[in-house]
């Protein structure tokens, strides 16, 4: 076994994001000599070879699938294929809806080491050791894969940060068994989520942390985000207290700011969870009343003063 296969994902005609970021993470996985290969499965999978061909992919492979769009059945048997041919060590699915519908029965199928929702990945000692959240992402939970030479882990999204480089990978036909598909596509419906807010998407946020000390004080922050044209993000006691909804939270358990500039962090103490949401972030500012707040260890500019304070002084400015 070796190798690492990533199955990258489209809809629409789009490469998902997160199939670029998957490649990142396979970078920490990789032996000496390791390669690897992205797999698109698609009915006109040559149109993503563009979009992959991006640094740290070796090798593309194309899987010309019946239906345009993601299918259950399709996919599990291809990767199935995917799998037996190319005997990898590790394969990388996103932790997505569609890898739901076939990655579990895959990994009980050919018996191969499974974890869900993983967010780091590593090896300790040459073993592959995954991170994910356990009892509600309230504790870290390392597994290990004991006895098992293939393991298929599924990468939470916005975590691993793509390549912006481009390469030029070799690129391969894969001719997939065909599969018998129980379902058909019929449209896309788009659902919205009560608060329509999209943390990944934000390029400029401001977070409040316990800082503002009740529930009342919400208000004055987020007509200053309005104010300043910022998206208003909250660290997670905030949410966890119902002061504003869960789709706000930066960190670990929460959303990660992967498409932010500008963050301004008012009352938040820099926690290694609430830090791992903003690891992407190239400019922060951190406005805290206590000069030894690690949130000052990742800012490139901090205010040592009081957030109401510093608050109504901005709010002065627009
Ligand atoms: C498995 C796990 C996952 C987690 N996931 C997340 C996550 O996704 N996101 C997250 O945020 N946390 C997460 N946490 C919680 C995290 O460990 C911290 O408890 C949390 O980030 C602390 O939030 P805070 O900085 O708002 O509060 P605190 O740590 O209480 O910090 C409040 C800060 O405000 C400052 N302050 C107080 N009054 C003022 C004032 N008037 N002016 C200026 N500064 C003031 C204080 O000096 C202090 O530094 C997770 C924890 C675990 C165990």
């Amino acid at each position: 076994m070796s190798g690492i296969l990533v199955i990258a994902e489209q809809r629409r005609g789009e490469l998902r994001p997160v199939s670029l970021e998957l490649v990142s993470a396979a970078q920490g996985l990789r032996r000496a000599g390791e390669e690897v290969a992205v797999a698109v499965l698609s009915d006109s999978p040559q149109r993503f070879v563009g979009p992959l061909s991006m640094a740290g992919v070796d090798e593309i492979l194309t899987v010309t699938t019946p239906a345009a769009e993601f299918d259950t059945d399709t996919f599990e048997s291809a990767v199935g294929a995917l799998i037996a041919q190319r005997a990898p060590d590790v394969i990388l699915v996103a932790h997505s809806v569609d890898s739901f519908g076939y990655a579990a029965a895959l990994a009980a199928r050919l018996g191969l080491g499974f974890a869900t929702d993983v967010f780091d990945a590593r090896r300790i000692d040459g073993e592959l050791v995954a991170t994910r959240g356990g009892y509600g992402q309230k504790v870290n939970v390392e597994v290990d894969f004991p006895g098992r030479s293939t393991v298929l882990l599924a990468i939470r999204g916005n975590v691993f940060k793509a390549p912006e480089s481009t390469a030029t990978p070799k690129v391969t036909v894969f001719d997939a068994p065909e599969g018998k598909s129980r379902s058909t596509g019929r449209e896309f419906i788009e659902l919205s989520a009560g608060d329509d807010v999209d943390m990944t998407a934000a390029e400029f946020i401001l977070t409040i942390g316990r800082g503002i000390g009740e529930e009342a004080k919400v208000p004055q922050f987020r007509e200053l985000a309005d104010a300043i044209g910022a998206t208003l993000g909250c660290s997670r006691p905030i949410a966890d207290a119902g002061w504003l909804p869960k789709s706000r939270q930066v960190g670990q358990s929460g959303k990660t700011a992967g498409a932010c500039k500008l963050y301004i962090a008012m009352g938040v103490s820099g926690a290694i969870q609430h830090l791992a949401g903003m690891k992407h972030v190239s400019t922060i500012v951190a406005v805290n009343t206590d000069a030894e707040a690690s949130i000052f260890g990742v800012a490139k500019y901090g205010i040592v003063g009081d957030i109401f304070e510093i608050a109504e002084q901005l709010r002065t400015h627009f």
